[in-house]
């Protein structure tokens, strides 16, 4: 199979904008005789010119010598070994080329639905190209002469902005489902055209996400939340009806009580956690899924079997609950769904300004992100706007007139931690 060649005087991806940790790891590949590529999402960044989450290496050295190659090395998985080389700041992940394994071989195996458990099988580089899941995923940068090779029209993809399924779409979600969340997502966040068979694809069989482990599609929401773009991706989970799929009694209530104001609030939550991202800041979990469906606990906590309860007290108890309940497709930790609760719960005490009540709350552990919540909540609803300035001019008060610590760091995965909303210092914008 023919590639086509861009040499690398006719395209625009540069080393210096490749992680000098991920270039070691390619040259040390390709001086030790191995194929090295940078492959998957970095390339296709690189070409858009935006700044890669991850760097990708595809190599046709297996696992052992990988391992062999780098002290600093990991072997992990179980579906497809893959080596992990360390650096302190940053994972270099490297995979060994492999086929797409047909569905009919013996060496794949797959549940009576057609789904992959297990399809470790080494491959050359058209083969590792096209078991990718879209075109603008399966470009690859050769460290040997810096050129692009592109086996499956990834690039003229690329130029038009549209995101095309490798091969057969009803096959490769078949195969995969969380390609249909992954085909959304990527759309939003590159701002790409799902081409129009998988468009239909997903439409069509939007169901089989539900078959996807929910642990698998729990790591998926957190990529969605944290994209930069999460809420365009929520607009795509509600055109395609996804997102009725992995939050059912979710989308029941907004589709009857809840409604457009319901799906209003939660792109505006989404929308918050955009801005966040865009100043380099991340809410934890917890805090997340209580800005995100905040309506409905509330909608679900009317239920008679909590009326001994406070509003608020049975506000958090509900939010435990569904957060856990069973009927939706994604995993949350138990401990979130706790952390999500306590923020709820807490809510009760913004109104309680007297005595020495105010100074013992703002030293709890939960007050941050609560104050986060309250905050966001009263601007969303219109309302305790004066409460807002009561805490705010209160914790300014408590503020240690010595120096200020210094701004959160850019957010930058892999390097370091990322601050959080709650812990930024620098003030208005953020909400
Ligand atoms: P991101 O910016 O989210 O990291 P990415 O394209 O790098 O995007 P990864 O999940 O890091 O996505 O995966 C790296 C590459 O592995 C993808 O670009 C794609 O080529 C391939 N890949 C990942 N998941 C799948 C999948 N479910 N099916 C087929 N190929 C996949
Ligand atoms: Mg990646």
């Amino acid at each position: 199979m023919q590639p086509l060649i861009i040499d690398r005087s006719q395209h625009t991806v540069s080393r210096k904008n490749i992680a000098p940790e991920a270039l070691r790891v390619l040259y040390r590949l390709h001086e030790a005789g191995f194929t090295a590529y940078l492959a998957g999402g970095g390339v296709r960044d690189l070409l858009l010119g935006r700044t890669p989450k991850d760097f990708d290496i595809a190599t046709s050295a297996h696992p052992n010598q990988v391992k062999r190659l780098f002290r600093n090395c990991r072997l992990i998985g179980r579906r497809f070994r893959l080596a992990h080389v360390f650096f302190p700041d940053i994972i270099i992940e490297v995979s060994t080329f492999r086929a797409h394994v047909p569905a009919d071989s013996a060496q794949r195996v797959t549940t009576k639905e057609g789904m992959i458990v297990r399809d470790n099988v080494f491959g050359t580089p058209p083969e590792d190209a096209l078991r990718r899941d879209f075109t603008v995923n399966a470009l690859f940068y050769d460290i040997a002469d810096y050129s692009l090779v592109d086996y499956v029209g990834g690039l003229k993809d690329l130029d038009a902005r549209l995101l095309r399924v490798i091969g057969d779409p009803r096959v490769r979600f078949q195969e995969d489902p969380v390609r249909m969340l992954r085909a959304v997502r990527f759309a939003a966040s590159l701002d790409f055209t799902i081409e129009e068979t998988a468009r239909q694809a997903i439409l069509d069989m939007k169901e089989h996400l539900a078959q996807a482990s929910r642990e698998r599609l729990h790591e998926e929401m957190l990529k969605i939340f944290f994209c930069g773009r999460a809420e365009a991706v929520l607009q795509g989970l509600f055109d395609t009806d996804l997102f009725a799929v992995l939050f059912p009694e979710v989308a029941a209530w907004l589709d009857g009580a809840g409604g457009e104001a319901g799906r209003d609030w939660m792109r505006r939550a989404l929308r918050q956690v955009d801005k966040w991202k865009a100043a380099g800041l991340r809410p934890g979990e917890s805090l997340l899924w209580a800005l995100l469906f905040g309506p409905y606990f509330e909608a679900r906590s009317a239920d008679p079997g909590l009326a001994n309860l406070s509003r608020t007290a049975a506000r958090a108890r509900t939010a435990h609950d569904q957060l856990l309940n069973p009927s939706h497709r994604v995993q949350i930790p138990r401990n979130v769904a706790r952390g999500t609760a306590d923020i709820l719960a807490a809510q009760a005490v913004f109104p309680r300004t007297q005595g020495k009540g105010p100074r013992r709350f703002a030293a709890r552990h939960v007050f941050k992100d609560a104050f986060v919540f309250f905050k966001f909540s009263a601007r969303a609803r219109g309302e305790n706007e004066e409460l807002v300035k009561w805490w705010s001019d209160f914790l300014g008060g408590l503020r240690d007139p010595a120096p200020e610590p210094p701004a959160p760091a850019p957010e930058a995965p892999q390097r370091g931690g990322v601050a959080s909303p709650s812990d930024e210092t620098s003030g208005t914008s953020i909400i």
